[in-house]
């Protein structure tokens, strides 16, 4: 992060403008939303200038600037579009010290101004260092959008009722009565006005004064492949609202962004005695922040209930009399076969597909192989890059055909995925070349032939 996002108080602190064309207009606009006394030095200015000036808004100077107008100044803005100019700007700015911006000049500039989507008092600043305006104008564009215009609205009145909602002890339970006020009774009463508003703060305080206290409670969330976007809107709700986070190793940091910034964190893929944290001290932590009255999401990858030790947390909590819920997620099989661009059933080919571990708490799992080995049959099977060598051996002693078509994904739906595409004879020969990362293995499943072209035919579209 070159530039660091902070909000100046500008009320009755100084800024001044060296400039009185489009770019000086550009800026100004945004300037004039501040409390900020703006100077403008322009010996030419546009109309719009001046009649700010007349209104009382800004103060016109019709000269250049000189280096006595910087004393005091909060930020200096360089807008006269003419690199002699701005040049001369940039020298005064610094040696009065003055924060500096050149507009539309990234490299000359001590500060740049965001893109803003303004519900004042809540802002919303979007910067890309200079990188992607396109993209700063996209995602400003779709915050217009689905911001509604109420919001600010809203959070002007929150923000007069604050002392009242100290009422409410600090922590969760005046943290819903906001969530309550913002996203259930704020909206639904701002049709009626500012004054049914305010009424309904007074009710809903009332309302969350006399609640008992919330029971602790686990949301069980399968948190997908890892692309983030395969995330369902649940879980990016149950992620938004939890107290306590308990994830496991590869939990992807884009899905943890989601979290509340107050939520505690913890991994449970790395903390404890070893390289991964004992079940019973997991169950044990969930039990012990769920007592405390926490809402809980316990993160598993992929969907919570294929092989992810759900029943045993599940017996913990209810040994416990702890509520839960289960929020499916999309499984890494799901991510493998969209990689690939094959059903997992296909009618006339397969009318069942296997979900298998290589692995169980004995060692490398044992399974029906004599059924597996048949033809036509496919699985996806999980934990199986150790166990390769030993699936392999097992099927073909039971006379499953070498070259049964076998697939492996790694990193299905990541930015690094990857996939190899083998067979039953050479499968274990052919697991060095995985990156590592968790792999999925197809067995009876090779990628779609057409996929190669579909992804040609696409490049060239776009080209
Ligand atoms: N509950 C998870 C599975 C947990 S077991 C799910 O539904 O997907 C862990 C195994 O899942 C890994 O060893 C690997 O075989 C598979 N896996 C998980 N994420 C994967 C990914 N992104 N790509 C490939 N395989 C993955």
């Amino acid at each position: 992060m070159r530039h660091f996002p902070i909000f100046l108080a500008l009320s009755n602190r100084v800024v001044v403008l060296s400039g009185g064309g489009d770019a000086a207009l550009a800026k100004l606009r945004l300037l004039l939303k501040t409390e900020a006394a703006l100077h403008v030095y322009a010996p030419d200015p546009a109309p719009e200038i001046i009649a700010w000036d007349a209104e009382g808004r800004l103060s016109l100077h019709r000269r250049p600037m000189e280096a006595c107008d910087l004393i005091g100044a909060a930020l200096v803005y360089a807008a006269d579009e003419d690199d002699v100019q701005d040049a001369r700007t940039q020298r005064l700015a610094h040696g009065a010290g003055v924060l500096l911006n050149v507009v539309d000049n990234l490299e000359d500039s001590q500060f740049i101004t965001p893109a803003i989507v303004d519900r004042d008092p809540v802002t919303v600043a979007i910067g890309t260092e200079g990188a992607a305006p396109v993209l700063a104008r996209a995602i400003k564009a779709h915050l217009e959008e689905h911001l509604p215009a109420g919001t600010g609205t809203l959070a002007r009145i929150g923000q007069g009722f604050r002392k009242m909602a100290e009422k409410l002890p600090f922590g969760r339970a005046r943290r819903d009565f906001w969530q309550d006020y913002y996203f259930n009774a704020g909206p639904r009463a701002l049709p009626q006005g500012e004054a049914a508003v305010r009424e309904t703060l007074g009710t809903l305080l009332d309302d969350h004064l006399t609640r008992k206290e919330r029971a602790g409670f686990v949301a069980f969330v399968g948190s997908g492949p890892g692309d983030p976007d395969l995330l369902t809107l649940k879980a990016r709700r149950k992620l938004d609202e939890a107290d306590v986070v308990l994830y496991d190793r590869l939990a992807p940091k884009a899905i943890l962004e989601l979290a509340r910034r107050e939520a505690i964190m913890i991994d449970v893929g790395k903390i404890g005695f070893g390289p991964s944290t004992p079940q019973e001290h997991i169950n044990a932590l969930l039990v012990e922040h769920a007592q405390n009255g926490s809402q809980i999401v316990r993160l598993k990858g992929g969907d919570p209930t294929l092989f992810a030790r759900l029943d045993e947390e599940i017996d913990a909590l209810t040994d416990h009399g702890i509520g839960y819920e289960i929020v499916p997620g999309l499984t890494a099989a799901s991510a493998a076969a969209a990689a690939i661009g094959q059903s997992l059933t296909k009618r006339g080919r397969n009318q069942q597909v296997r979900l298998l571990t290589a692995h169980d708490t004995d060692g490398f799992a044992d399974h029906d192989w004599r059924t597996l080995a048949a033809p036509g049959q496919i699985a996806a099977i999980y934990m199986g890059k150790r166990a390769a060598r030993f699936i392999q051996g097992r099927l073909l002693m039971h006379s499953a055909a070498p070259d049964t078509p076998v697939t492996v994904v790694s990193n299905a739906s990541r930015a690094d995925q990857h996939v190899l595409e083998t067979s039953l004879a050479t499968l274990s020969a052919d697991l060095d070349r995985c990156p590592d990362g968790p792999a999925l293995i197809l067995y009876g499943l090779a990628p779609r032939d057409a996929l190669p072209t579909v992804q040609h035919l696409r490049k060239q579209e776009v080209s």
